[in-house]
């Protein structure tokens, strides 16, 4: 009688286990549903960040605009403030392209088409120009 207490226990312990093993299966899944959305996220954050850069950029370019017209008129001591404007112009777009890069590697690579190396749309499966189909494009791609 005992015995078969113990055995039932057992099972039970070991239903246990297996809805344990269940339980980390699906979360694992979720892992990889919720893996998208969030790059999603980062990456309209990220282009977002690119937006105002480029504003920010289009400013330093009038103000500079500005004050080189400013001097072609005779006004003076404005070349340490043009060199100010245009180093922080050179390091608003390095930052650009840092995240212009980030940005890109979120995205995968078009496919190219073999026959007519014609870019694939993104996510199209048929080349726009001679409709040869995108997953042999990527075959012959990796040989
Ligand atoms: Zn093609």
């Amino acid at each position: 009688m005992v015995d078969v207490f113990r055995r039932i226990g057992e099972k039970a312990k070991d239903l246990g286990e297996k809805a344990k093993d269940l339980g980390e299966k699906a979360r694992d899944v979720t892992k990889e549903v919720t893996k998208r959305p969030s790059e999603l996220l980062e990456i309209t954050r990220l282009k977002i960040e690119l937006s105002k850069l480029e504003k920010e950029k289009e400013n330093n370019l009038n103000g500079i605009g500005t004050l080189v017209y400013q001097k072609y008129q005779g006004k003076e001591n404005l070349d340490q403030e043009i060199e100010r404007l245009c180093q922080q112009t050179k390091a608003l777009e390095e930052e650009k392209a840092k995240i212009e890069e980030k940005i890109n590697s979120f995205q995968p690579r078009p496919l190219i088409c073999p026959d007519c190396k014609w870019e694939l749309p993104a996510g199209g499966t048929y080349c726009s120009f001679c409709g040869k189909e995108a997953k042999e494009a990527e075959e012959v791609k990796e040989v």
